[in-house]
């Protein structure tokens, strides 16, 4: 069954008032067409810091359009705004994408040399639940722990900013349910703002702090996830919620 997971709200406090006056995202007026149709017309997306915020929105409607522009790695786009310094952005896509030449720690290091990041990347890798898989190789891992690892990678980096596309929508229900847990757990330690793509309703509200619907090309509602905050798919509050969606 699926495991709640209570909010840390000490620790929130402190994370949020050291970067509170820096949004971690704040853009205007994005647009972008494909072959003269416009599939973001007029977005205007801003993410304060330290928030979790779910973006949904039926397939096709640009979802994944829109957090390839948050992440600056679409360079047609066109509106204002800014991003975190990109350092600080993480990505994890639905396909964990590690390369499977390279053992799972060298992964999540990608690069990093020494002693110290070694010590990180194991720290990371022990956070999201594969303390004794550093040297598996990527295809000895499952479906589940190739997103863990994809997990711990995005971590290391330690991002002020992460972004997923639909990184849980590839995994059985009950790992999803696993990884929900997980990921409101790093959530709480590290606090980076989240914008998470998914198409899932119940995952959006069980994660999300602020629910967001992309349609038509524009953020078309927006959603505030109020306390108590449902933390289970089994919690009554999710079809409230579910019904103002
Ligand atoms: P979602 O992630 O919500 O399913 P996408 O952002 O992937 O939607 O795509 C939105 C629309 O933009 C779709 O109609 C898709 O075919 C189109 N699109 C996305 N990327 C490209 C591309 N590189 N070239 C042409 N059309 C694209
Ligand atoms: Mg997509």
């Amino acid at each position: 069954s699926p495991k709640a997971t209570t909010p840390d709200t000490s620790a929130s406090a402190s994370a949020a008032t050291a970067v509170a006056d820096r949004p971690a995202v704040q853009l205007r007026a994005l647009t972008r067409s494909f072959d003269g149709r416009k599939v973001l017309d007029g977005v205007d997306l801003d993410i304060p810091a330290g928030q979790f915020v779910a973006l949904l929105g039926h397939s096709g409607s640009g979802k994944s359009t829109l957090l390839r522009a948050v992440a600056g790695l679409d360079h047609e786009v066109v509106g204002s705004g800014r991003l975190a310094a990109p350092s600080r952005v993480s990505v994890v896509f639905q396909d964990s994408r590690l390369l499977p030449w390279r053992r799972v720690l060298d992964n999540v290091l990608l690069g990093a040399e020494g002693r110290e990041a070694a010590a990180r990347g194991r720290e990371a890798l022990a956070e999201v639940g594969l303390k004794g898989r550093e040297r598996a190789w990527p295809n000895e891992l499952s479906g589940g722990e190739a997103q863990r690892a994809a997990l711990a990678r995005s971590l290391v980096r330690e991002p002020e900013l992460l972004l997923a596309d639909e990184p849980f929508g590839a995994l059985d229900a009950l790992t999803r349910i696993k990884m929900h847990t997980l990921l409101r757990q790093l959530w709480e330690r590290h606090r980076p703002s989240v914008l998470l793509v998914t198409h899932d309703v119940d995952e959006a509200i069980v994660l999300a702090d602020r629910v967001l619907v992309l349609e038509e090309g524009r953020i078309g509602l927006d959603l505030t996830i109020d306390r108590p905050h449902p933390r289970s798919y089994r919690d009554p509050l999710l079809g409230e919620y579910r019904e103002r969606l």
